[in-house]
């Protein structure tokens, strides 16, 4: 039975995600090609482009489909209602923030930006700490708007995993601890310490050539995809046509391939997700959690593995021959799975990476709950610094100025991170499972099986349940640390004794 507000509805939001897709092209674009003397009149270009898209987003139109659709959700298809109730959540959110809050809101952010560009630069928190006041304070004024207030950081955290609650992620986080600090201290005690001096003088060209042949492998789609460079490596674009980047560094070439890795495992997740109708829920990604597994499945699980290796090392070795040839298989394979105490989040390894996310968390927690002023940020950074990760960071901008995500307001988006990590984990050990000679297939570089493993458990549901929902359908159990903790001890006790 034709539903002629249904079909306005999806050809509406499909538009718009055509629009937004042209905004990310743009950004990509400006990350990857643009020549510096056209940084305004993209800037220009960019802000038209938003406006439209604000413009279409906010179309009352789609209010009125949207109440056509409510009062008669009886006679809707599950997926019909799916995409209805998605719809709704987002177009409340953008229509009832008032033009006046949206346009301060941007103005601050763009302010706050360059403040903690420079006060990270100086390590000077105290020039910061009245605009990361002001971007916490918008964020609770926004929640007011949305009549969210009562429970601020659950909102921040649904913006990124929707549904996902703080005290879901407390108890988590809190399990995960408890194991982990104790299993990295065996690790970063142990007489075995990885040499990352090994691996000096990796050519980018050859570098750049290899990588691309492992995502290749591994099965991203180039005819519907590319990879480029950029100073921060990101993924985005559409399922048929997925933009992302690596960088590289001749001294550090394990952090280019992984990287890319990573991106690539983000970017068959968006070539795996439904095509039909681009714009709704039936084709978006659960939440940044799921997205996060993806991404470091691959990265971790399978390509820091001794299976990716073994069959990968004789490759690698013919391609940078002269580097590698004093360098032993042990040695090599440690440096890949080095694991060291890092101030800096973003160059940690898997095992510390996850409490650098736990700090953040309980620091977020404690500033929404109003336990913690803004101007006692530092020192409280600090001390739990020391208490989770196990050092205490020398200045300001090794600890509390070292991320970019507050000064725009992106509360709530670091948890992801773990929870990515924690469903990785538990999905490995399912997949193993269920394919028992999957390793052996990834160690003659077949990945076919597990990509189709994953095409058919996480990709092709789109956004039809949430985080902990799928969780518990793809493996059975729900999302807990258990696996994490199991993955990292049988990797890395061995390694290092
Ligand atoms: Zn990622």
């Amino acid at each position: 039975m034709p539903n002629k507000p249904y079909d306005q509805l999806v050809a509406e939001l499909d538009r718009i995600f055509y629009i937004q897709s042209v905004c990310r092209l743009l950004e990509w674009d400006e990350q990857v090609n643009l020549p510096s003397g056209a940084a305004e009149v993209r800037a220009s270009q960019s802000a038209i482009m938003a406006g439209l898209h604000h413009q279409s987003a906010t179309n009352p139109e789609i209010g009125e489909w949207l109440e056509a659709l409510e009062q008669q959700s009886d006679s809707l298809t599950d997926d019909q209602k799916l995409v209805l109730k998605e719809a709704a959540k987002s177009y409340r959110r953008i229509t009832r923030l008032p033009a006046e809050f949206v346009k301060r809101r941007a103005s601050a952010q763009s302010k706050s930006y360059h403040a903690w560009v420079k006060a990270r630069e100086n390590s000077d928190f105290e020039t910061f700490a009245p605009f990361l006041q002001e971007q916490i304070d918008l964020t609770h004024e926004e929640a007011n708007y949305l009549g969210e207030g009562d429970a601020v950081y659950d909102y921040c955290i649904d913006k990124h995993d929707p549904e996902m609650k703080a005290s879901t992620i407390e108890k988590l986080f809190a399990d995960l601890k408890t194991d982990l600090i104790p299993l990295v201290n065996k690790i970063v005690d142990s007489p075995v310490k990885p040499d990352f001096s090994i691996l000096k003088g990796f050519q980018v060209d050859r570098q750049e050539a290899f990588l691309k042949t492992v995502v290749r492998d591994i099965g991203f789609d180039f005819k519907h995809g590319r990879i480029d460079q950029s100073i921060h490596p990101f993924c985005s674009g559409i399922g048929s046509d997925i933009r992302m980047t690596t960088r590289f560094d001749e001294d550090n070439p394990i952090d280019s391939l992984t990287g890319a890795v990573h991106e690539a495992g983000h970017g068959l997740y968006d070539q795996g997700l439904p095509r039909t109708h681009p714009g709704t829920a039936l084709s978006d990604y659960v939440g940044m959690a799921v997205h996060e597994s993806q991404s470091r499945l691959w990265e971790n699980q399978v390509g820091r593995g001794r299976a990716f290796w073994n069959y990968y090392e004789p490759q690698y070795r013919e391609v940078f021959p002269e580097q590698l040839k004093a360098v032993s298989s042990e040695a090599l394979f440690l440096a890949i799975n080095g694991v060291k105490r890092n101030p800096i989040r973003f160059e940690s390894d898997e095992v510390t990476y996850n409490l650098h996310i736990i700090l953040r968390f309980e620091i977020e927690k404690q500033l929404f709950d109003q336990t913690l002023a803004v101007k006692d940020l530092p020192e409280a950074w600090n001390a739990l610094s020391q208490e989770i990760v196990g050092l205490t960071p020398k200045n300001d901008r090794e600890g509390v100025l070292q991320d970019i995500h507050w000064c725009d307001g992106s509360f709530g988006y670091f948890p992801s991170y773990c929870l990515g990590n924690m469903l990785a984990a538990q999905l490995w050990y399912t997949v193993l499972d269920a394919i028992p000679g999957l390793e052996s297939e990834i160690e003659q570089g077949n990945f076919t099986s597990l990509l189709s493993w994953l095409r058919e458990t996480i990709h092709r549901h789109g956004k039809r349940y949430n985080t902990l929902e799928l969780t518990r359908r793809a493996t059975g159990k729900p999302l807990g640390p258990d696996a994490l903790i199991r993955y990292l001890k049988e990797r890395y006790l061995p390694l290092y004794n």
